[in-house]
C-alpha cells in the first residue's frame, strides 16, 4: 500500500483521485480538415474555412488521426471499439467559431484498458482507464497583448486530441505524478503525442475526493482544470485532500464544483459552482458518419507497435541484468533506451549504465544539448567501457578519456594509443617507481612503520603521480604494502 493518509481530529481519511488528461495527436494535418498542425506558426495562419467555422463547410476525418488513436489504445492496452460515433459538445466561446465542438461521448474508439504503474518503494500496481475519446481541440485567446482587445488565434482549432479518462484509482499525489510520466513516455514512445505538458500538447484535469478509512463508496469531487505539469498536480492533489478533510471537520459540505489551482499559492478556487456547469447538449454529429474499424487494420497496427517501456525495462532487468532502477531510468525515453541498448550491445552493460547515467548524463546537462546532439557516440561509449574492462586503462584515465571524448567525439581506442594513456601493468616499471618514492621519503616510511597505516594512501598517491596516472592501482597497492610491510 502507497496510499496517502490525512490524520484528522475525527479519525484517518484517504484520497480518491482520478485524472482526465487530453493529448495533442501527432499528425501533419488537424482531424477534420487539411489545415497544418505545426505548432509556433504565425497566429491565424494554418486556419482553414472547416476551422474557421464557415457555415457549409463540411469535415472530413483524418485517417491518420484515427490511427495514432488505435496506437495509442493498444499502449494502454485497452479495448478499441470496433464502433464508435462522433457527437457535438454544444458551448459558445469566442476560440470556438463552430460554437460545438466535435467530440465523442456516448461510442468511445477506446474502451477500458489500463497502465502499470512503478512506485519508490519497489512496487507496482495498475491504474484502470475508463475510456478514451477522439475530439477536435479549440482555438486560443489571447487577452495579454492589448489592454482593452482580447485576440483569438486558430492555429490550434481543429487539431486532433485524445482524451484519456482514468479510474479514480489513485490513492496518493505520488501515485498520479508516476501515471502521468508513464503516460508521458508510452505515448511518446508511440509517438502519438509529444507529452509537452509546458506546451499544453499535454494537459490534465484532476478530480479528487476523500473517504474515511473504511467507508464504501465516494463523497462529492472537486475537479481542478488544466493543471499544466508533474509537480503541481501532485500538489493540488495534496491540498485539495486536505482542504475537503478541513471543511468535513469543521461541519461543513463540500459541493461538487470546478476549481483552479494556483501553483504560486499552493490552493484551488473556485472557478464555477454545479448549477451553472455546462449543458452540453450532446447529439450525434450528423456531418459525420459512425467510425466502423476493420478487425485488420487494428491487427496491422498492433502488430507494428513498438516495444514499450514497460517491457524493454523487464527485458534490460533480465537480460542485460540491471537493477530495476536503472531500468527504470534508462527506458523513461525511447531515444535514451536505445542509445544505451547500441552502448551496451556487445560490452559489459552494468558498466556501461552506469557510465551512461553518471558521466554521460553530467556532461550532456553541463553541455545543454540533447543525446541526438551528444559528440560521444553509443558505439564509442561501449568501447571506452571494454577499455576499462580490459584493464587496458585505469578508473582515472578513464575519465580523461571521457573528457578528451566529449570534446572531440573522438574513439576511444585512438585516444589511448595516440596520447600513449595505457595503464602500465608491467610490473618491472612498477617496482622501479615504488623504489624511487620509497627511497625519497624516509620520514613517511618510518612514520608508517610506526603506525601511521593511512600513509599507505598517500604512498600510493605518489607512486601514480610518477607514472603520470598510468600505473594500474591495484598492482602499486599491493606492492607497496609488501615492500613496506
Ligand atoms: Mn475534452
Amino acid at each position: 500500500m502507497t496510499g496517502m493518509i490525512i490524520e484528522g481530529k475525527t479519525g484517518n481519511w484517504e484520497v480518491i483521485c482520478g485524472l482526465e488528461i487530453h493529448c495533442q495527436i501527432i499528425s501533419k494535418s488537424k482531424m477534420f480538415s487539411g489545415a497544418s498542425t505545426h505548432y509556433g506558426s504565425d497566429p491565424n495562419e494554418n486556419v482553414s474555412f472547416i476551422d474557421a467555422g464557415m457555415p457549409g463547410m463540411l469535415p472530413t476525418l483524418n485517417k491518420e488521426c484515427v490511427h495514432q488513436a488505435i496506437k495509442t489504445g493498444l499502449g494502454l492496452n485497452a479495448v478499441i471499439n470496433k464502433y464508435s460515433e462522433f457527437a457535438r459538445k454544444n458551448y459558445f466561446y469566442a476560440d470556438l467559431p463552430q460554437g460545438y465542438q466535435i467530440s465523442q461521448f456516448k461510442y468511445p474508439i477506446v474502451g477500458e484498458g489500463f497502465v502499470k504503474i512503478d512506485l519508490e518503494d519497489g512496487s507496482s500496481k495498475n491504474i484502470g482507464i475508463e475510456r478514451m475519446h477522439i475530439e477536435q481541440d479549440a482555438g486560443k485567446s489571447i487577452h495579454d497583448i492589448s489592454p482593452d482587445k482580447s485576440f483569438i488565434d486558430l492555429n490550434r482549432a481543429g487539431v486532433g486530441l485524445m482524451e484519456i479518462v482514468t479510474k479514480p484509482d489513485f490513492r496518493s499525489p505520488e501515485e498520479a505524478g508516476a501515471f502521468l510520466r508513464k503516460l508521458r513516455s508510452i505515448v511518446r514512445y508511440l509517438e502519438t503525442c509529444d507529452g509537452n505538458m509546458d506546451e499544453g500538447s499535454m494537459r490534465c484535469d484532476v478530480n479528487v475526493s476523500v473517504r474515511k478509512i473504511g467507508e464504501e463508496g465516494y463523497r462529492t469531487r472537486c475537479e481542478m482544470k488544466n493543471v499544466n505539469s508533474v509537480k503541481f498536480v501532485m500538489q493540488a492533489i495534496e491540498s485539495e485532500a486536505k482542504r475537503h478533510v478541513e471543511v468535513y471537520e469543521t461541519g461543513g459540505t463540500i459541493e461538487q464544483e470546478t476549481r483552479q489551482f494556483d501553483p504560486a499559492k499552493g490552493i484551488s478556487k473556485v472557478m464555477r459552482k454545479k448549477e451553472f456547469a455546462h449543458d452540453y447538449r450532446y447529439f450525434p454529429e450528423p456531418d459525420l458518419l459512425p467510425l466502423v474499424l476493420d478487425e485488420a487494420w487494428i491487427e496491422q497496427i498492433k502488430s507494428e507497435l513498438v516495444e514499450l517501456p514497460d517491457a524493454k525495462k523487464a527485458r534490460f532487468i533480465k537480460e542485460l541484468g540491471l537493477t530495476p532502477y536503472d531500468a527504470d531510468v534508462l527506458c523513461e525515453n525511447r531515444e535514451t533506451a536505445e542509445f544505451f541498448e547500441k552502448a551496451a550491445k556487445g560490452h559489459d552493460a552494468k558498466k556501461v549504465a552506469n557510465w551512461m547515467m553518471g558521466d554521460f548524463f553530467a556532461m550532456l546537462n553541463e553541455k545543454k544539448i540533447t543525446l541526438d546532439e551528444s559528440p560521444i557516440s553509443p558505439e564509442n561509449l561501449g568501447k571506452l567501457v571494454d577499455l576499462i574492462t580490459g584493464n587496458i586503462i585505469n578508473g582515472k584515465t578513464a575519465k580523461d578519456v571521457f573528457e578528451i571524448m566529449a570534446e572531440t567525439g573522438e574513439n576511444p581506442e585512438k585516444i589511448v594509443e595516440e596520447r600513449g594513456l595505457k595503464q602500465v601493468t608491467d610490473t618491472g616499471a612498477i617496482e622501479a617507481l615504488v623504489d624511487q618514492i620509497i627511497a625519497e621519503n624516509p620520514d613517511n616510511v618510518a612514520a608508517y612503520k610506526n603506525g601511521k597505516n593511512n600513509l599507505l594512501g598517500w604512498f600510493v598517491g605518489q607512486v601514480m603521480k610518477a607514472s603520470k596516472g598510468k600505473a594500474n592501482p591495484a598492482i602499486v597497492n599491493k606492492m607497496l604494502m609488501e615492500k613496506l610491510n
